[in-house]
C-alpha cells in the first residue's frame, strides 16, 4: 500500500499530462483569458465612449454629417489609445435623405399613421399621394386580387414570424404592389412588438418596375386597418413623402491593428458596423457592436499582450444601405493587401450587445472543435459556446471565399423590438450584458491570434 500512493500519482500525471498535449491551450492563454476578462468586466471606458458618441453626434446614417463626425471621433480617439496601426479605408456610400413625410387615414375616420419611408424610397407628388386601401397579408394574397390595385395603395400587414420571412415585403413590397398598378405601398413594421413605433429599413426597386413611394406604418395601424377593411370599410389614406436621393459621397471604414509577434501576416479581424438608420441612436445597431470589438482590442493593448498574430478592429461603414463597406474591406484585402487567405478568422458583433451566449460559426469540423474549447475560457462569465451557422453581412464578402466567420450571439429576444426604429436608444442596453460582450469577442479574439496552431480552413 505504501508503495501505490505514488505510482497513483505518476499515472495521474501521465493521464493529465497527455490530455494536455491535445489542449490548444496553454496556461499563459488561461492567465491571459482570466485578465481580459476581469479587465473588461472592471472597465467604464467603452460604455462612457459608446454614451458618449451617441448623445454628441446622434444617429449615423449613410451619407450624414453624423456618421462623419462619429467617425473623425472615433479615429482621433483611438490614435491616443495607442495601437500599431490606425487607418481608414474611403467607401463611396449612398446618400438618401428622408426629410418631411406624413400618412393620414382619411376615411372612415381621420388619424394621423406614425410612419417612417423606407431607404431609397421615391418620394410622392408634392400634393403627395391620396389613394384607395387594399390589404393583403402577402405576396400570394397579392396575386389573388391583382385586377383591383391599379391606382390603388397597397398596405401588406404580414405579422411578423422571422426576421428572414417577413421582411420581403420591406425589401420587395413597392415592386410587387407597382407590377400590377399600384400607386405607393405600406408594410406593416418588421417587428414582434410594438408600442406605436414604425421599423425603417433598406428596401429595393427594380429597373423595369415603375418606382413607387413604400413606407412602414405601425403593427397597431396595421391591424387596425386590417380590421376595418374586414368589416368592409372604404379606406383611404393620404400619402406624403420629400425624400431626396443625392449622388454617392465618401465615407471611411475604420482600421486599427495590434501587430502579432510571431505571424504578424495572419489576420484576425473582428468588427461592427458604424453606419446606423437615421432614426434614434443606432446603439444596438451596430454602434455597441463597433465600440464592443473596438475596446476587445484596446483592452488587450492596454495590458501589453503580444499575440503571435495581427489583431484588427474594422468599424465598417455603410452596413445598413448595401454593405459598401464590407465589399470595399474585401476588395482591398483581396486586391491590395493579398490577404485574404491570411484572414484566419472574421468576426463581427451585429445584433445587438445583450447578454452574450457566444457565437455562432461557419467553417470547418476542426475549426469548430479548436473554437468550442477556447469557448471554455469564458466559463466565468458563461458566454462561451460556439454554435453551428453564423456571420454577419460584413464579413458575408470573406466568409464566401472561404474565411471561417462567427457572428456574436445574445440574447435576441428584445433587440427586434427597437430594431431600426427611434427607440433604438442608450437607455435599453445594460453596462453589465454590454461589457460581457467586449469580453466574449476579446477572450476569443487573443485565443485565436495567439495559439500554437492556425485555425485551418
Ligand atoms: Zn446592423
Amino acid at each position: 500500500m505504501k508503495s501505490a500512493f505514488p505510482l497513483i500519482m505518476v499515472l495521474l500525471f501521465l493521464v493529465n499530462g497527455s490530455l494536455r498535449s491535445q489542449s490548444v491551450l496553454n496556461e499563459t492563454n488561461k492567465e491571459n483569458a482570466q485578465k481580459i476578462i476581469t479587465m473588461a468586466m472592471e472597465s467604464d471606458v467603452a460604455w462612457n465612449r459608446l454614451t458618449y458618441m451617441a448623445d454628441t453626434f446622434g444617429h449615423r446614417f449613410s451619407g450624414s454629417e453624423s456618421l462623419e463626425k462619429s467617425i473623425d471621433w472615433i479615429v482621433e480617439t483611438m490614435e491616443q489609445d495607442g495601437f500599431d496601426k490606425v487607418w481608414t479605408q474611403p467607401v463611396m456610400v449612398p446618400h438618401w435623405v428622408r426629410n418631411e413625410e406624413s400618412a393620414t387615414l382619411i376615411s372612415p375616420r381621420k388619424k394621423n399613421l406614425p410612419m417612417l419611408g423606407l431607404g431609397g424610397s421615391v418620394a410622392t407628388p408634392k400634393e403627395g399621394i391620396t389613394a384607395e386601401v387594399i390589404v393583403v397579408k402577402s405576396f400570394e394574397e397579392l396575386e389573388k386580387v391583382k385586377d383591383r390595385v391599379e391606382g390603388k395603395i397597397v398596405l401588406f400587414n404580414a405579422e411578423f414570424t422571422s426576421y428572414g420571412r417577413t421582411v420581403q415585403y420591406r425589401t420587395n413590397g413597392a415592386i410587387e404592389a407597382a407590377k400590377h398598378g399600384a400607386v405607393a405601398s405600406l408594410i406593416r413594421s418588421v417587428g414582434p412588438y410594438s408600442m406605436q413605433t414604425p421599423h425603417t429599413g433598406v428596401m429595393y426597386y427594380e429597373d423595369d418596375v415603375k418606382k413607387i413611394p413604400h413606407a412602414a406604418i405601425t403593427v397597431e395601424d396595421a391591424m387596425l386597418i386590417q380590421r376595418l377593411y374586414d368589416r368592409g370599410e372604404s379606406i383611404k389614406i393620404h400619402l406624403q413623402m420629400n425624400a431626396e436621393t443625392f449622388p454617392d459621397t465618401e465615407s471611411r471604414n475604420i482600421i486599427a491593428e495590434i501587430k502579432g509577434t510571431e505571424h504578424p501576416e495572419e489576420i484576425v479581424v473582428l468588427g461592427g458596423h458604424i453606419d446606423s438608420w437615421d432614426v434614434g441612436q443606432g446603439v444596438m445597431d451596430d454602434g455597441g457592436g463597433s465600440i464592443a470589438a473596438w475596446e476587445a482590442v484596446r483592452i488587450m493593448n492596454e495590458m501589453g499582450i503580444k499575440p503571435k498574430r495581427t489583431i484588427r478592429v474594422v468599424l465598417w461603414t455603410s452596413e445598413e444601405v448595401g454593405i459598401q463597406g464590407g465589399n470595399e474591406y474585401h476588395r482591398w484585402v483581396k486586391e491590395e493587401e493579398q490577404s485574404l487567405d491570411d484572414h484566419i478568422l472574421a468576426m463581427e458583433s451585429d445584433a445587438g450587445v445583450f447578454d452574450p451566449l457566444g457565437f455562432g460559426f461557419t467553417g470547418s469540423e476542426e475549426a469548430f472543435q479548436i473554437l468550442t474549447e477556447i469557448g471554455t475560457l469564458l466559463k466565468p462569465i458563461d458566454s462561451g459556446e460556439v454554435t453551428k451557422g453564423g456571420g454577419g453581412a460584413d464579413i458575408g464578402p470573406l466568409m464566401r471565399e472561404g474565411v471561417p466567420g462567427m457572428g456574436l450571439v445574445v440574447d435576441g429576444s428584445r433587440y427586434f423590438w427597437y430594431h431600426h426604429t427611434a427607440a433604438d436608444t442608450m437607455d435599453k442596453l445594460d453596462k453589465e450584458d454590454f461589457n460581457e460582450c467586449v469580453a466574449t469577442m476579446a477572450v476569443f479574439a487573443y485565443a485565436a491570434a495567439d495559439i500554437e496552431q492556425r485555425i485551418p480552413r
